[in-house]
């Protein structure tokens, strides 16, 4: 059996029913394989991949809270510490009722080639928590972020392992869990990132994601000889991904016409109004069955369906395996040119293999939404330095890494005869430098 195989095998066995793991372990490894090949015995020798599918820490623990009516709660809290060769742990918290250690270790496992991708110094990480936010007060999201700080802090480090948000996991949670965190540790440092500008936060990482995904499609675009101005794109989700996605495509000339959220989805021929968006999910924090009230040409309706509208360009922006192979049938005879990742793993592997076969290009999201990580750990410079940069030196940082990502992928496909394969030369590049890097640090 070939060594890419055996570690697959090997990540399945020891990880039971973990099947998003599974599934981000298979995806990367099978591109892997080109490189993998070409130097097997040493590769195995190492055992390089067992190490690289088996984080260095997991930490798992018990997070108890009261709500407003004095009932206690128990969730379920999680830190996985998945590679530090080229720098502190990073990575985004999730709260989510879905949320289990098996999609903790697939988002972690992933950061870590993101993270390299960014060519910044940082290593992979992830956590989060089973808890849901919806419907809760304020007084209870601070008390429960107060109660996974308690236990997270011991952890946790500027120069160790720096948490940001992610599902469920915004300016306000990520302010309360500084708050408890600098409490705690009596301890101002840059611990956390995507904290509010009066604390330390860094202009341009709430858009940045959205942002850098949309500077990544575009140069994508450009180097297939294709303008993105004028072209249709159909967007999933309505968080913070989502919104500045679609603010960031507006702005580059192209006309987003979906949004959806967990229960239902947009469709505005006349294109997405981005400030009733914000209203409607930032500052009222309402369902997606408000924005009818602002653009009555608009159309809600219930359950998923964005990937039947019609378009040239497809962003799906909310959760993993959200796009899948009738989906990506559905894209392909709609006519789409290209389909770019805002959240992690939203396309499965299916439907990612189907559309590549069919000549769309495809942007995998540890390349495409790494504008978030990226500006996170420029957020990390900023506190060291104990100065804030502007928004346009901020936002001009974000794009040239996003469009070094692009050639720095396209690149690796490149070299190893892999043309246009975007998914494989991300997971090569990301992979060499985390393999260099673990090498040279030994047996660790
Ligand atoms: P938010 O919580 O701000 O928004 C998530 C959006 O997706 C909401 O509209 C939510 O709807 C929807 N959604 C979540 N879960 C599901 C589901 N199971 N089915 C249907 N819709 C769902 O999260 P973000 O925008 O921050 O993150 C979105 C994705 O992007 C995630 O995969 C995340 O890991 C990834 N990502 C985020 C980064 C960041 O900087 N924020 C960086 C890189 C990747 P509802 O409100 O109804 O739950």
């Amino acid at each position: 059996m070939s060594y890419v195989d055996e570690v697959i095998q090997y990540a399945i066995e020891k990880n039971p029913a973990q099947p998003e793991f599974h599934q981000a372990v298979k995806e990367v490894l099978e591109s892997l394989r080109v490189v993998i090949e070409a130097d097997e015995e040493k590769y195995r020798k190492e055992a390089l991949l067992e190490r690289m599918v088996t984080p260095e820490r997991q930490i798992l623990f018990r997070v108890p809270w009261v709500d407003d009516k004095g009932q206690t709660h128990v969730n379920n809290g999680f830190r996985v510490q998945f590679n530090s060769a080229i720098g502190p742990y990073k990575g985004g918290l999730r709260f989510h009722p879905s949320v289990n250690l098996g999609i903790i270790k697939f988002l972690g496992f992933e950061q870590v080639f993101k993270n390299s991708l960014t060519g910044l110094p940082i290593g992979g990480g992830k956590g989060g928590c089973d808890f849901d936010p919806k419907g809760k007060s304020d007084h209870e999201i601070m008390v429960f972020c107060q109660s996974f700080m308690t236990e997270l802090y011991r952890h946790i480090g500027a120069d160790t392992d720096v948490p940001a948000g992610d599902i469920g996991v915004g300016g306000r949670e990520i302010g309360y869990l500084f708050g408890q965190y600098k409490r705690i540790r009596d301890c101002y440092e840059g611990v956390l990132t995507g904290k509010g500008l009066t604390y330390g936060g860094s202009l341009a990482r709430t858009e940045a994601t959205g942002y850098g995904l949309l500077y990544f499609t575009d140069e994508m675009l450009k180097s297939n000889g294709i303008d993105i101005a004028g072209k249709t794109a159909v967007v999933s989700g309505a968080g913070n991904v989502a919104i500045y996605a679609i603010e960031k495509a507006i702005e580059l000339g192209a006309k987003p016409v979906t949004c959806s959220d967990s229960t239902g989805w947009v469709y505005d021929p006349d294109g997405i109004d981005v400030a009733a968006l914000k209203e409607i999910k930032e500052v009222k924090r309402a369902r997606l069955t408000e924005y009818k009230n602002y653009r009555p040409n608009s159309e809600y309706h219930e359950g998923r369906g964005v990937w039947t509208v019609k378009c040239d360009i497809a962003l799906p922006c909310a959760t993993q395996n959200e796009l899948n192979l009738d989906d990506a049938k559905a894209l392909v005879a709609n006519g789409v040119i290209a389909v770019a990742e805002g959240a992690n793993m939203p396309t499965t592997l299916e439907a990612t293999e189907y559309l590549q076969a069919n000549g769309v290009l495809f942007a995998p999201g540890k390349a495409s939404n790494a504008g978030g990580v990226a500006t996170s750990a420029l957020e990390m410079s900023q506190n060291s330095e104990r100065l804030s940069w502007s928004f346009e030196e901020v936002d001009a940082k974000l794009k040239n890494i996003m469009v070094n990502i692009f050639h720095n992928l396209d690149d690796a496909a490149k070299q190893y005869c892999l043309e246009g394969n975007y998914v494989a030369g991300a997971n090569i590049a990301g992979f060499l430098k985390v393999a260099n890097a673990m090498e040279a640090q030994g047996i660790v």
